[in-house]
């Protein structure tokens, strides 16, 4: 097994970035990207706040670019899923992926977090057709519609407020009577003509029409348990995030909500170990910041190897002889 002296996990602006900058300081990373390059962003129909863009682009393309930039510099991409990881030993890190092990010198974790489900009947049958996680990529799909949005905090406030320049009318559903979301969006909610509210109701399921998309939620209400049927076209659900954090078990500090824990120079408590993006940041969640947190963590990583390079020099020898 050939050791790396940077391997990346993930492969969404954080890991991008972290790659470009390792590969431009000659480390050549190995960047296990998952399997589809960009995670979130490459899911995301435009960007229009990614600066230097202001025609805006696609996730996709943007991702694209990305990659491509870093290659040039060296960076080398796998398309791969990581399965576990051994952090016990200190460095060298050991990765096992499905294809694949590594030994790293250091390792930036970059792996993001993944929109929450409801868990409820038709979700997962309707995804794709009525049911959506991401304004920005769907909304379009709803010019003139009904659609209702699941949820009270900032993302839903934000993202209903950003669909009603595509959908007809926007209904917030909220399983508490007071939202969660900052008193900014809310004031700019409750002034949208085409944003109504659904107080203290969940979705008990999502239900669909002979066109193979949504017609109706069934909702029930968290106070009386009444059950009653709300008709509309689109059910966007955005009810926070979980990071994946799966294949990490206990071997990295995690927080109370699962994020990876790092300190101002993006360290993990696992020293060699990196985190940077939506794995360790849930408040932000941009392509712009998680950009710049993965420049912060590469240059921490090069600069951790640099200060124990004879060190990782003394476990080679030792790993050879
Ligand atoms: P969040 O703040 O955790 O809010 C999740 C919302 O979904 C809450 O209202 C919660 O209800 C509800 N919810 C959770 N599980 C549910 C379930 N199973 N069924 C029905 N409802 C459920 O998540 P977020 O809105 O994605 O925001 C995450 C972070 O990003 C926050 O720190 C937020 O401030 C930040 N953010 C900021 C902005 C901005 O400033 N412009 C924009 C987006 C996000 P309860 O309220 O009853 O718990």
């Amino acid at each position: 097994m050939k050791k790396e002296r940077v391997v990346i996990i993930g492969s969404g602006p954080a890991g991008l970035t972290a790659a470009l900058y390792t590969a431009r300081a000659q480390l050549a990373p190995v960047v296990i990207a998952g399997a589809q390059l960009g995670g979130q962003v490459a899911i995301t129909h435009e960007i229009e706040n990614y600066p230097g863009f202001p025609d805006g682009l696609s996730g996709p393309e943007l991702v694209e670019r990305m990659k491509e930039h870093a290659e040039n510099f060296g960076a080398v991409f796998e398309f791969d899923l990581v399965e576990s990881v051994d952090f016990s030993n200190g460095t060298p890190f050991h990765i096992k992926t499905m294809g694949e092990e590594y030994l790293a010198d250091a390792v930036i974790i970059t792996i993001g977090a993944d929109p929450r489900k409801l868990g409820v009947p038709g979700e997962e049958e309707y995804t794709g057709t009525g049911v959506s996680y991401c304004g920005t990529c769907d909304g379009f799909f709803f010019r003139g519609k009904d659609i209702v949005v699941v949820g009270g905090g900032d993302s839903a406030l934000e993202e209903g407020i950003f669909l009603t320049r595509f959908a007809n009318s926007v209904n917030v559903i909220h399983r508490r009577d007071e939202l969660r979301a900052g008193i900014q969006l809310q004031t700019r909610a409750f002034k949208n003509e085409k944003i109504s509210f659904t107080w203290n109701a969940v979705v008990d399921e999502i239900l669909g029409g002979e066109n193979g998309g949504v017609n109706a939620v069934r909702l029930k209400d968290t106070v009386t348990g009444e059950e009653t049927l709300h008709p509309t076209d689109g059910v966007f659900i955005f009810i926070g995030h979980d990071p994946n954090n799966a294949v990490f078990g206990d071997q990295i500090a995690l927080n109370e909500n699962g994020y990876i824990i790092t300190d101002q120079r993006y360290r993990t408590n696992v020293e060699g170990v990196f985190a940077a993006g939506e794995i360790q940041d849930e408040i932000w969640r941009q392509v712009a910041t998680s950009v710049g947190q993965g420049t912060s963590a590469a240059m921490a990583a090069i600069q951790w190897l640099e200060e124990h390079e004879a060190e990782l020099q003394e476990l080679d020898e030792v790993a050879a002889a």
